[in-house]
């Protein structure tokens, strides 16, 4: 069975059919050939025979007939017998008188064609005639057809080897060239064969096939070409599938695939390794602020400055946004610690792109192979909830522990306590006095939120308002806190005590649709005029959707309520960008007032914002005034106001009062069309 097939495969490949063709041509036309030239070979010799024997026995029966002797007769005769192929000679007379000499069959026969009869011998009668030309006699000649058979078969003989010669020899030469063309075609199909199977070979090395045969040469050629063309297209596809397109940096998919590799190697080896989580803080800011090209080449940067702090054997990946995975080959505490220090330092350096400098911080969570989780999803959910938890806490980096986990739902857990905490009035307001540098006057106090939790304490305002923006309630928290510190400056109103109230607002306020109404509703519930509220927002909340923001905040400006840039540098928006910005009063945040004197940049900044909002027509507040050096050096740079623990920390209406009773300073005498001299956004 295995031979038939090997059969039909040589039949029908390349040299099976060309040697099987040269084979067919020459069975069908050798014969035709061999019987054609054979024919022609024996005519000549039997023509020829049968001539000469003619001629020569014409040329005895003259001789013969030339006399009457008898003697002389025989004397011919015998003469003929002896000397030419002659076998045997009888002379018949007329008159009855016979000569016969050689060796004579038992009959005799005429031949009318060569070797008929089957006797060896060619019998002619020819008469003879006297000189008179009577005729005389008859001459019986018996001429030996052994000798012309016998050349005739080796003439055939030698056709038949000349033949049989040429038929091997073609059949070798075709055997052979055959062969010779159909290695490169077979070369040709193995490399077609491999590259079809996908084996591109690698760019450096050649797979043609050298041939003189200018048809495979020119289709190895275009092959080879194929070959290059197709290992760089599906490199290129290859490096598109496991790489981000941004950063160039491998992918969730290449580093999934890294990081089972390396949990195999840790089995056997009964080793650990560490996955961490990087995610830039306040990335948002930089897309909203500044541009989402801005955002993408920061990325860029960023990846390459980080990429090239790690060691080959490392992968770092990005993977999502600003989002970013290491995996480090080895687990030493002391080794992932190193590679934190080392990030955060190349972190503390600004990043350069679009001519701005943008200083980036992150947040690290570690999360460690087998401890934590023994795959990769597991390890990257661990290394996500340390990496959260690190940015909750402020911290650099932190390690995955399990408490982490019930700290989230904790959190959830928050939300529902919070809902109740608001129905049940719970969050009280602390109110931080601002103070007016020009006659040393307080007229507005900022409404800062507690929650007086029943087991926990008094909790700050960073632990729970995150969790009320997380989970839908900062409309209701936000509402309830306007509430109060209206209800509350209609009651210092009513004791003569003329200060306006500072409200902090959150994102997602400002798209909502009722914000307006409810503050208008708010203000004549309590009888508060708009002049004596101000609403604070910071500028990452204008940013994440500028158009909105600007709408609203006009129209809060027009009902005659001042708005406070708050927190203003801690972002990324430019002072150019203040010119354009519906706000009344910028509150310079206090990082940089604390710092006045340990930075020379940062006393710059506060410098160059107080005298660029002055020209705007913008009143400056500087918070974060802590003692009196501050305090002095602020006042020498004119700003409005002034708002920190030097002059008073956040206190509870109450005590509030008895420091307002207590205090030098001048209380309640809003000066507010002061504000807006510049009639940029008036009353
Ligand atoms: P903020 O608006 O920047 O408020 C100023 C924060 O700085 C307050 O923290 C205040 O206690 C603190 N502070 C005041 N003087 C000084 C000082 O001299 N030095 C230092 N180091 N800090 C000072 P607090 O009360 O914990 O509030 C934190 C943040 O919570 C506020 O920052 C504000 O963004 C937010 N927040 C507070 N109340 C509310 C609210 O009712 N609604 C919303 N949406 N956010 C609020
Ligand atoms: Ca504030
Ligand atoms: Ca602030």
């Amino acid at each position: 069975m295995a031979g038939r097939s090997r059969l039909i495969r040589l039949l029908n490949s390349y040299s099976g059919r060309m040697v099987g063709g040269v084979l067919l041509l020459h069975v069908v036309l050798l014969p035709f050939l061999l019987t054609k030239v054979i024919s022609l070979i024996e005519h000549s010799y039997i023509s020829q025979f049968v001539n000469n024997s003619r001629s020569d026995a014409y040329l005895l029966s003259d001789l013969v007939g030339s006399t009457p002797d008898q003697e002389r007769v025989r004397n011919y005769m015998d003469e003929a017998v002896l000397t030419s192929r002659v076998e045997f000679a009888k002379y018949i007379g007329k008159s009855g008188e016979s000569i016969s000499l050689g060796r004579f069959p038992e009959k005799l026969v005429e031949d009318f064609s060569f070797s008929s009869h089957d006797d060896g011998v060619y019998q002619i009668v020819v008469p003879v005639f006297d000189p008179q030309a009577r005729e005389v006699a008859e001459l019986v000649l018996g001429y030996d057809e052994r000798p012309v058979q016998l050349d005739m078969s080796q003439a055939k003989r030698s056709v038949y080897s000349m033949m049989g010669i040429y038929s091997t020899a073609m059949l070798i030469f075709s055997i052979f060239f055959a062969r010779n063309l159909a290695r490169p075609i077979n070369q040709l199909q193995s490399l077609t064969r491999y590259i079809a199977e996908g084996g591109y070979g690698k760019l450096d090395e050649t797979m043609g096939i050298k041939s003189s045969i200018t048809e495979i040469r020119d289709l190895s050629l275009d092959l080879e070409r194929t070959r290059r063309q197709l290992l760089e297209q599906t490199s290129k596809l290859e490096f598109q599938a496991y790489h981000d397109s941004l950063t160039r940096l491998p992918n969730r998919i290449l580093l999934e695939d890294r990081v089972e590799q390396m949990i195999r190697v840790a089995d056997r080896h009964r080793k650990s390794f560490s996955l961490m989580i990087l995610d830039l803080d306040k990335f948002k800011e930089v897309n909203d602020t500044l541009g989402h090209h801005v955002g993408d080449q920061l990325l860029a940067v960023f990846a390459n400055r980080v990429k090239r702090s790690l060691r080959n054997m490392d992968t770092f990946s990005r993977l999502s946004g600003d989002e970013f995975a290491i995996l480090l080959s080895e687990n030493d505490r002391k080794k992932t610690e190193k590679v934190i220090e080392k990030i955060s330092a190349l972190l503390e350096r600004p990043f350069t792109v679009d001519e701005q400098n943008l200083q980036v911080s992150a947040s690290i969570g570690v999360a460690i192979f087998p401890d934590h989780a023994s795959n990769f999803s597991g390890l990257l959910k661990c290394a996500d909830i340390a990496m959260y938890h690190a940015k909750r806490q402020g911290k650099r980096y932190s390690v995955y522990s399990e408490e982490m986990e019930h700290l989230d739902v904790e959190k959830i857990g928050m939300a529902n306590e919070l809902r109740n905490a608001l129905k049940h009035g719970d969050l009280v307001l602390y109110y931080q006095p601002k103070l007016s540098l020009e006659g040393n006057r307080v007229d507005c106090v900022e409404a800062l939120v507690r929650w007086k939790h029943p087991r926990k304490g008094i909790l700050a305002p960073d632990e729970f308002i995150p969790v009320a923006e997380k989970s839908q309630l900062i409309n209701e928290l936000t509402y309830y806190v306007l509430d109060q510190a209206l209800r509350q400056c209609q009651q210092w109103l009513k004791k003569g005590l003329h200060l306006s109230i500072a409200v902090n607002l959150s994102a997602k306020n400002l798209l909502d649709e009722s914000l307006l109404r409810n503050i208008r509703i708010l203000l004549d519930q309590y009888q508060v005029l708009p002049g004596f509220l101000e609403l604070e927002v910071t500028e990452s909340m204008v940013m994440r959707d500028p158009t909105q923001a600007h709408k609203v905040l006009s129209q809060i400006i027009r009902m005659g309520i001042k708005v406070v840039m708050d927190d203003f540098g801690s972002g990324y928006t430019s002072l150019a960008q203040l010119v354009s910005l519906p706000v009344s009063i910028v509150k310079i945040d206090k990082s940089f007032v604390l710092n006045m004197f340990k930075s020379r940049e940062h006393r710059a900044i506060v410098k160059s914002v107080i005298d660029l909002s002055h020209s705007l027509g913008k009143l400056v507040v500087s918070e974060g005034v802590e003692n009196q050096r501050i305090m002095t050096e602020i006042s020498d740079m004119k700003s409005d106001q002034v708002q920190g623990f030097h002059i008073c920390s956040p206190l509870p209406a109450d005590q509030l009062e008895d420091w307002l009773s207590r205090t030098d300073y001048r209380i309640g005498e809003i000066p507010v069309e002061k504000y807006h001299e510049s009639g940029q956004y008036s009353v």
